[in-house]
């Protein structure tokens, strides 16, 4: 297993900064995601850790090995730096068999032939494609191609694997198969994955760590719960999260004793106050996710009569559109709110849940039990 050392890195294509002081230390055995919206750097961070673009300023260091330094002028080769890559066209050889094409690297490498066998049928039965081995990649489904596409890779024990949407031409039942089959085989191998997705709920279920990026900036790194309710800043929790979250803008108030959030439509008390003297009559966004509401039939102490704008049913829950006056908040129950659009609901904001974002977009207070009062900037 190897650690991944990013350290100020950058490309930039022109005027494009493509990938901008970029430093990460990917641990060794975690499964990295690299997370953004499309033209956020990703595959660009991934082909210079490959070997596949050359940075235009910083240094990669896979294990103890720096293999690109442009202070040292230093830079290993693709074939040299002891990668597995999987790409999001297979490319399969359409005239060898599944067999072959995944003994192929080892033949290259000169692998004794009883070794090649047994690598190969090992790795096949991990992937479970042992019973392809004869067949011919156009004999394959889409996903039996990828396994093999995986398998190709994974039987040259890659210490780090690199994979850029692998799953992204599988339709969606097969795509969640293939996420639960690429973590448990992660936690077979323990090589140190690195994944390039623009999917969130890929990132989500699949990684020990995520990085999000914007524009080509690290915008966030953490344990993938934590980017859920912890947001670095707006732009990550707008990201993060389907439904998209609410977002409200207002002001800090103190009122005689007790501090109150004040949006047009919506006034929060809150019931901590240290925290927040410094920002009152201050400018803040207050994120909310869908299911950071409870949600009443009747009428109830401390809840906000809410007109109803829409009901989406979802299977396990049900998204309600509310209008609390200028406000259209997204919530959620999973339970059946008996209710059609232009009836009413009752709604309290848990509070717990809310996140607050300073005039920077930047996570300033999560209150409650969950984060404790911790400040998090
Ligand atoms: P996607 O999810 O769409 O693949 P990405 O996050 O992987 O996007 P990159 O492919 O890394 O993004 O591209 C980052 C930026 O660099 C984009 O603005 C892209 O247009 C630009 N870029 C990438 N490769 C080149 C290139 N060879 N020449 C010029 N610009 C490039």
């Amino acid at each position: 297993m190897s650690k991944i050392v990013l350290k100020n890195l950058a490309k930039h294509f022109g005027a494009v900064k493509a990938v901008d002081n970029l430093t990460l230390e990917i641990p060794a055995g975690s499964f990295t995601t690299l997370l953004g919206p499309s033209g956020c750097g990703k595959t660009t961070t991934l082909r210079m850790i490959a070997g596949l673009e050359t940075p235009t300023d910083g240094e990669i260091w896979i294990g103890d090995q720096c293999v690109f330094s442009r202070r040292e002028g230093r830079f290993v080769p693709a074939g040299d730096r002891g990668l597995g890559l999987v790409f999001q066209s297979y490319a399969l050889w359409p005239h060898l068999t599944v067999f072959e094409n995944i003994a192929f690297g080892l033949k290259i490498a000169k692998v004794k032939k009883a070794e090649v066998q047994k690598r190969v049928e090992e790795t096949a039965e991990v992937l479970q494609i042992g019973e392809l081995l004869k067949r011919y990649p156009n004999e394959l489904s889409g996903g039996q191609q990828q396994r093999v596409a995986i398998a190709r890779v994974l039987v040259m024990r890659p210490q780090v694997l690199l994979l850029d949407e692998p799953l992204s031409n599988l339709d969606a039942k097969l795509r969640m198969d293939m996420r639960a089959e690429l973590k448990r085989l992660h936690s077979e191998m323990g090589s140190t994955v690195v994944y390039v997705t623009h999917d969130q709920l890929e990132a989500l279920t699949l990684s020990t760590h995520v990085a999000i990026m914007d524009r080509g900036t690290l915008q966030q790194w953490s344990p993938p719960m934590v980017v859920y309710n912890q947001p670095a800043n707006v732009f990550t929790a707008d990201f993060i999260g389907n439904p998209r979250i609410n977002l409200v803008q207002g002001v800090f108030k103190k009122e005689q004793e007790r501090f109150v959030f004040a949006a047009p439509g919506l006034e929060l008390p809150l019931d901590v106050s240290e925290d927040l003297v410094r920002l009152v009559g201050r400018p803040v966004t207050l994120g909310l996710r869908a299911e950071d509401f409870t949600l009443s039939t009747t009428p109830a102490e401390g809840f906000l009569a809410a007109e109803v704008e829409s009901v989406l049913p979802a299977g396990s829950e049900w998204f309600v559109r509310v209008r609390l006056g200028e406000l259209a908040l997204m919530t959620s129950t999973t339970y059946d709110p008996q209710v059609d659009s232009g009836g009413t609901l009752w709604i309290q904001v848990k509070p717990e849940k809310m996140k607050f974002f300073d005039e920077d977009e930047k996570l300033i207070i999560g209150i409650g039990s969950t984060y404790g009062r911790k400040e998090v900037a």
